[in-house]
């Protein structure tokens, strides 16, 4: 008999799992269909021994030190600072748009003060950005935004700027100064050994069970537990009882090269040319030194594995009504990317788990009756 029955071995599931069985002795069997730890932050050696990421570029950035603190008990970390070119009217540009990002593209020698002038001229009258368009064309105009985020939007979501809410591309800042970082926050770092072996040592512990290759579905015909967390997509608990979910997947291509670099940056991004939306370059990523390198290529799909979920009003309406659902399904939890259908970055994953492990660490010091109640 096992406390809980954790689905998905990802970061929902796995500081779930690690934080019940280290802070209150419970018993976690934990499962996931795929044969393997870590979710989409999978990473691992391949054929030529270079670490890769299986499922696309994972890079950990986060600003809370609650957050960083917590996943530094499993893992060391190397300081990695993230840097992405765009690849647009043949030249390779920093991205996010900053001051050189501008000055290149036009020949300019605009200084910070005059960019900020700059951007107020060029962006479009938008009162409230309610599409990624209004977003992005609201900050810094019609120009910028065809070249750089129009068709690399379309391709990665299959859907136009203009049907997917403000909160996609506002993910990407414009900035009148010379950051060429892709993320500002405060801790930014790659685990030391891989994400696998951060996840491997999260799971070390007696009372956890970990079940691999095991969909829930069958591993509930055959052991006993009280109360469930549920860390894959909502719409498939329930069978897809309103429709389906839209998920956009990603067909990754993998590539390895017989020299040291392949590209002058750990991403590229292909706004406009070809089919693939950005090409990643490990070793940047991981510090590797090997005289070979692997690449990934990516080609964003509606059909596969549901990675992102896609923010519109009509699909936020339709997780309402799943949410409505998985609120009066009583002791199952609903953590985690797929499961509360948002864009969450692996950060907000673990910190919406710790926020999850301490509603059942309040209800336990409760007595039975009221612990129902909260
Ligand atoms: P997941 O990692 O998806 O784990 C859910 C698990 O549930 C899966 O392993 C799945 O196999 C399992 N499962 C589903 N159904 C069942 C079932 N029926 N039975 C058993 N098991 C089941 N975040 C960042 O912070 N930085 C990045 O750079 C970044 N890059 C990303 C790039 C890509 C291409 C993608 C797709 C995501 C990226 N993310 C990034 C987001 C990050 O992957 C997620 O925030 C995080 O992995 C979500 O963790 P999770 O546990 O919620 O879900
Ligand atoms: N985006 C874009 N052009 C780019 C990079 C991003 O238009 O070169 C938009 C696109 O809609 C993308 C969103 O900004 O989906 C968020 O980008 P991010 O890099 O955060 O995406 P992720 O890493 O989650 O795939």
């Amino acid at each position: 008999m096992f406390d809980h029955l954790i689905v998905g071995a990802g970061f929902a599931g796995s500081v779930l799992a690690e934080r019940l069985a280290t802070q209150l002795g419970r018993r976690v069997l934990l499962c996931d269909k795929r044969p393997h730890v870590g979710g989409n932050a999978y990473d691992h050696y391949d054929d030529h021994g270079l670490l890769v990421h299986k499922y696309g570029p994972h890079i950990f950035h986060t600003e809370s030190p609650k957050i960083f603190r917590y996943l530094s008990e499993f893992t060391s970390w190397r300081p990695y600072e993230h840097r992405v070119l765009a690849s647009v009217d043949d030249k390779l540009l920093p991205f996010p748009i900053n001051v050189d990002t501008v000055n290149k593209l036009y020949g300019l020698h605009m200084s910070p003060e005059e960019m900020e002038g700059y951007f107020k001229r060029i962006a479009e009258p938008i009162q409230h950005a309610r599409t990624s368009e209004d977003a992005v064309v609201g900050k810094i105009g019609r120009d910028l935004y065809e070249k750089f985020f129009r068709n690399y939007t379309r391709k990665q979501w299959g859907l136009d700027p203009s049907q997917l809410d403000a909160a996609v591309a506002a993910r990407v800042p414009a900035r009148a100064n010379r950051d060429d970082r892709y993320f500002t926050d405060e801790f930014q770092a790659m685990p030391l050994h891989g994400y696998t072996r951060m996840f491997e040592r999260m799971l070390d512990h007696k009372n956890i069970t970990v079940a691999l290759n095991a969909d829930y579905r069958d591993v509930m015909r055959e052991v006993s537990f009280k109360e469930m967390i549920y860390t894959g997509p909502v719409d498939s608990f329930f069978d897809c009882r309103f429709g389906k979910l839209p998920y956009r997947s990603i067909d990754f291509k993998f590539e390895t090269h017989d020299r040291e670099f392949f590209q002058p940056a750990a991403v590229v991004n292909y706004p406009n040319e070809h089919a693939y939306t950005r090409i990643t370059e490990f070793k940047y990523l991981t510090g590797q030194s090997h005289r070979k390198t692997s690449v990934v290529y990516e080609y964003p799909t509606a059909e596969g594995d549901p990675y992102y979920p896609v923010p519109r009003p009509e699909n936020a309406e339709l997780y309402r009504r799943y949410k409505a659902l998985a609120d009066a399904t009583p002791d199952v939890r609903f953590v985690g990317r797929l499961a509360t259908y948002k864009y969450y970055n692996m950060d907000q994953v673990v910190g919406q788990a710790l926020a999850v492990f301490e509603q059942i660490r309040g209800a336990s010091a409760l007595g039975p009756d009221d612990a129902r109640a909260a």
